[in-house]
């Protein structure tokens, strides 16, 4: 019989911090459309001489990780230097917290698809620095300086991990729990957010993990599942052949779906880590876990609590409005203009999602401004345009600059409340369906309802869908009668 196999994945996940100036100078960090090599000085060139000094703000952006993830803080932490030679780490050792991590033993709670819930450890979590970046071209290689000494925290999980499921849903948590507390924008397509991941299979039932393989070159979370999903069957077809697993760093090939060998995996030892001599302890006192425990912004778990009490939202809409912070934002940006919690959650949760999800915009990018939708769900609740000309009137304003109102206006979509001009169109369409009359008169309870929803419509299309529906429905309704 074949034997049975089971995984242990562990993930390495490195945030870069918005604190606005990089950890060990006061260089800007914001560098995105600067020109190469701008954003340095000779601290984060690594020139001779030149002294570290910690960024207070990466200290406290660390500690609001660490709250969110369940962590213990460390009252006394150190730096380390790992030493290499790449050619852009310009002080050929990465500044890191190896022996005595500012904080550890978090977890996360994950929620799996199957409603099955794991509990995944997070070992410990280190203050330390981005390189700069390689570009390759051809023969020649350019460096860029400027994202060098960029504030990092490494997250490293427990290898709790059992398969690619799991890994993905630990990164989607793991993602938006760090989003709340606004210390990063956690974009994987921006390069502040970067996952490792060690793999290993073992017998089913074993208490020994296998030898552990590190994947690099993970691009999205979809890209992590797969890169698992195809080392796991890799390891277990090499052992199934009689071999042994190496180990060491492999790279995930995204275009051919497939892993390959990067080099055989140094030991810390490799490294020659020790103290960092330039910088003092890292001092975190009770009193200062305290001050940064008032000051964390609402968690995503408060965040749905209150939307289905303050808001009395179900709990399906709480849960979709809170899934990324932005779109709780959003949603309660329109609900001031508003004042109708239910229907606003309807409308971000069909249209501004659909359209968000078709146009491939996030919610930041919305054409649709919360204050737009507020003023559109508004014309509806005071009558001015009917749910379905409110949907069009949406669609125009994806594209249009004009305000909601304007647009009503100019268009002529405002409704007709007019009882006269309402009563003249359904007489119009009883007198041109003579045969849908005689039908709902011979019907039975059960179909009635279906021939007057015909009609309505005809009444509906004819006036362009600007008819007030409640009035052509009271009047049709009498008329047949
Ligand atoms: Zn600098």
């Amino acid at each position: 019989m074949a034997k049975q196999w089971e995984s242990v994945i562990g993930l390495e996940v490195h945030l870069q911090l918005k604190t606005g100036t990089k950890v060990w100078c006061g260089c800007d960090a914001d560098y995105d459309n600067a020109s190469s090599n701008t954003h340095t000085c000779p601290i984060c060139l690594g020139h001779p001489g030149a002294l570290p000094k910690l960024n207070k703000k990466v200290v406290e952006y660390a500690i609001k990780a660490a709250l969110a993830l369940n962590c213990k803080v460390n009252n006394i932490s150190g730096f380390d230097r790992k030493n290499y030679f790449y050619p852009d780490t310009p002080k050929n050792y990465q500044i890191t917290q190896f022996e005595t991590p500012y904080c550890e033993k978090g977890y996360l709670d994950v929620k799996l698809n199957s409603g099955r819930e794991i509990t995944v450890g997070i070992t410990q979590i280190q203050i330390e620095e981005d390189a700069g970046k390689s570009i390759h071209m051809g023969k020649e290689s350019l460096i860029n300086f400027n994202r060098a000494s960029m504030p990092l925290l490494e997250i490293i999980s427990d290898p709790d991990l059992r398969s690619s499921e799991e890994a993905y849903e630990y990164l989607n948590l793991l993602k938006s729990t760090i989003k709340y507390t606004g210390i990063s924008d956690v974009s994987m397509e921006l390069g502040s957010l970067r996952c490792d991941a060690n793999i290993s299979v073992m017998e089913k039932g074993s208490k020994v993990f296998g030898r552990r393989v590190e994947v690099k070159n993970l691009n999205s979370f979809k890209a992590v599942a797969r890169a698992i999903d195809y080392e796991i069957g890799r390891q277990i077809e090499v052992i199934d052949n009689g071999g042994v697993i190496d180990q060491e760093t492999r790279l995930w090939d995204d275009d051919n779906q497939v892993t390959r060998i990067m080099r055989s995996k140094e030991d810390a030892m490799d490294y020659r880590y020790f103290n960092e001599p330039d910088l003092q302890r890292l001092v975190i006192k009770d009193e200062e876990i305290e001050r940064i425990k008032g000051i964390m912004p609402e968690s995503k778990e408060a965040k749905l609590n209150r939307f289905t009490t303050d808001y009395a939202l179900p709990d399906y809409d709480a849960n979709v409005l809170t899934d990324e912070v932005e779109l709780a934002d959003y949603f309660e940006e329109v609900v001031k203009y508003t004042k109708n919690p239910k229907l606003s959650s309807n409308w971000v949760m069909t249209e501004v999602l659909r359209e968000l999800k078709e146009t491939g915009k996030t919610i930041e990018e919305s054409p649709v401004k919360a204050e737009d939708l507020g003023k559109i769900i508004n014309l509806i609740q005071k009558d001015v345009i009917s749910s379905k000309i409110a949907k069009k009137l949406f669609t125009i304003k994806m594209t249009d600059e004009r305000d909601p109102e304007v647009i009503v206006k100019e268009e002529g979509m405002v409704q007709v409340v007019d009882l006269e001009a309402i009563e003249a169109i359904v007489d119009q369409v009883l007198g041109e369906n003579p045969k849908m009359v005689e039908d709902f008169k011979n019907s039975d309870e059960g179909r009635k309802p279906r021939v007057l929803k015909g009609l309505i419509g005809q009444v509906m299309k004819l006036s362009k869908g600007k008819a007030n529906p409640t009035i052509v429905t009271e009047l049709m309704e009498s008329k047949l009668k």
